[in-house]
């Protein structure tokens, strides 16, 4: 017999699985797992066709596609209004998740410690205990998920290897703003500490707010990794395709790593996403058109006995239950999925240590139809 000792004893299947599957198994809508039920464009599954057509279906560099690399550049130049060389500091990689991990595995060793911000984002905690380190949470608090810099820091030791941020925040939609980086900035000056700032959400910000990527801050940027996904941006999280940016040295390590982890991506997706990113408006567009997804939903569920909290960027709104039940989070949206027949996400499975402030995670990147019909449902609770 073999004795396996679990490099992740306390890690099970995601929430993601684990909903999704409910809520398939129960016929729920499902607005559990964050994906749109929308399609991408047509023009650009077009060009995928395309460009598979026309032969491009072999290994693609692997650093990615110059022609995205170079149109990475330009975004970046474009929102941010700093120059990113395309050779040396961006990598294309096999979606965020492989971005963070990648990130994680080439800086991250046994004995170090890694402080995530929770409820955080679920793949953080594994990729760091798999590496042997340490994870530290620095925990976030319902309703307004602020961080007080003055606690952050008390969790700083010399073992402090890596911080990771993320902004817009899943699950909370909360937003770091220009003072918090500012804080950060101060914190990590003169150490070795690297950051790492998963910006997925970076285009879903809401109410004229501008994204604080960590790009826009030259002391920081030059210790940081700043991780974004397609998929995200132009609704197909199926492709699994987004990048890493890091100043050369710390690309260098990255990319280490990135060779042996998946080498390169998908071709005919990256030449076709380089030809798509050329209209700058297929992203420009993206805060108006979720804003009004959230106000739609928002508005379906005026009345409801789900109390709505803050949501400033993401396509997730949190919900505070705590006037239904007094069931913690995992139960509560097992048995709203079976009974009423709409799934969510309990924001207990962010956090590492047992919590629950009540509050349940929905993701509104459905169809108006789509929300229409959750609400109608919700409302009965
Ligand atoms: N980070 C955050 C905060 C996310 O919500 C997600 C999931 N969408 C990811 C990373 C992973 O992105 P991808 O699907 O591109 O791997
Ligand atoms: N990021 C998505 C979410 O938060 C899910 C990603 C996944 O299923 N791995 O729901």
């Amino acid at each position: 017999m073999l004795s396996i000792q679990s490099k992740l004893p306390q890690t099970g299947t995601t929430i993601f699985t684990v909903m999704s599957a409910l809520a398939n198994e129960c016929g729920a809508i499902n607005l559990s797992q964050g994906f749109p039920n929308f399609p991408s464009s047509s023009r650009l599954t077009e060009l995928v066709a395309q460009y598979m057509r026309e032969g491009y279906n072999q290994y693609a560099p692997m650093p990615g596609v110059p022609e995205l690399r170079a149109q990475i550049a330009a975004k970046i130049h474009h929102l941010y209004q700093i120059e990113v060389d395309p050779d040396q500091e961006i990598t294309v990689t096999a979606g965020a998740t492989q971005a963070l991990f990648t990130a994680i595995a080439a800086f991250v060793s046994a004995g170090d410690e890694v402080i995530i911000v929770e409820p955080a984002y679920d793949s953080y905690g594994p990729s760091i205990e798999v590496m042997g380190a340490q994870v530290v949470p620095y925990q976030l608090g319902a309703p307004d998920y602020q961080i007080d810099w003055e606690a952050f820091a008390k969790l700083i030791t010399p073992s402090t290897r890596m911080i990771i941020i993320n902004t817009p925040h899943n699950p909370t939609g909360s937003i770091l703003e220009a003072e918090d980086l500012q804080k950060l900035d101060q914190l990590t000056r003169d150490t070795e500490i690297l950051v790492l700032s998963d910006e997925v959400y970076e285009h879903l910000i809401y109410d004229k707010e501008q994204h604080q990527s960590i790009l826009r801050y030259p002391a920081l940027r030059s210790r940081s990794l700043a991780v974004y996904s397609f998929g995200k941006t132009f609704h197909n999280t199926g492709w699994k395709i987004g990048y890493c940016v890091a100043p050369p040295e710390l690309m260098k390590e990255f990319r280490k790593v990135h060779q042996f982890n998946v080498f390169s991506v998908n071709t005919p997706m990256q030449y076709a996403l380089a030809k798509f990113m050329e209209s700058p408006e297929e992203y420009l567009s993206l805060s108006t058109f979720f804003q009004e997804k959230r106000d739609f939903f928002l508005a379906e569920m005026k009345g409801s006995s789900l109390r709505p909290l803050a949501c400033r960027g993401t396509y997730f709104h949190l919900f505070d239950y705590s006037a239904i039940s007094e069931l913690p989070e995992h139960e509560f949206a097992i048995w709203m999925t079976k009974n009423i027949g709409v799934a969510a996400i309990p924001v207990s499975a962010f956090y590492h240590q047992q919590k629950s402030d009540r509050v349940i995670r929905l993701c509104f990147a459905k169809t108006n139809d789509t929300l229409e019909q959750a609400a109608v449902l919700l409302q009965k609770l």
